[in-house]
């Protein structure tokens, strides 16, 4: 099971703030930003550049799930950011595709 697997399993412990039957929100263990959240598919695809035609409909679905959690979060007005990382020098960390969602301050780009 990868880190986030057991987190959506409730096997470790998170603070889950939004959940659907595919997916999972859960808050950043170390945020960038006052509000830092993670959106999380519970079917473990490893990266973005992994993911296939066949994950469309999910993948459509993580990022309906991402804006509906950032309004949730009251980020729907102020806005926020979306990221994904890839691989190494896209500074990816836990094998287990995820959304971040940053906001409640103002975002610089590029990011550096
Ligand atoms: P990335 O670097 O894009 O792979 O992002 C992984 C993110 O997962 C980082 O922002 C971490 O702070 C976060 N993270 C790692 N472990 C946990 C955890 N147990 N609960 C919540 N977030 C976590």
């Amino acid at each position: 099971m990868t880190l986030f697997e057991k987190i959506a399993a409730r096997k470790i412990p998170a603070e889950i703030i939004a959940e659907g039957t595919e997916w999972i929100a859960f808050r950043d263990i170390a945020p960038q930003a006052p509000v830092h959240f993670l959106v999380v598919p519970k079917h473990c695809i490893p990266r973005i550049n992994e993911a296939t035609a066949s994950d469309a409909e999910l993948l459509g679905t993580l990022l309906a799930a991402a804006a509906s959690t950032a309004r949730q979060e009251g980020l729907g007005d102020s806005g926020y950011r979306i990221v994904i990382n890839n691989g190494t020098d896209g500074g990816e960390t836990v094998p287990h595709l995820h959304i971040h969602v940053l906001g409640g301050r103002p975002m610089k780009w590029p990011p550096g």
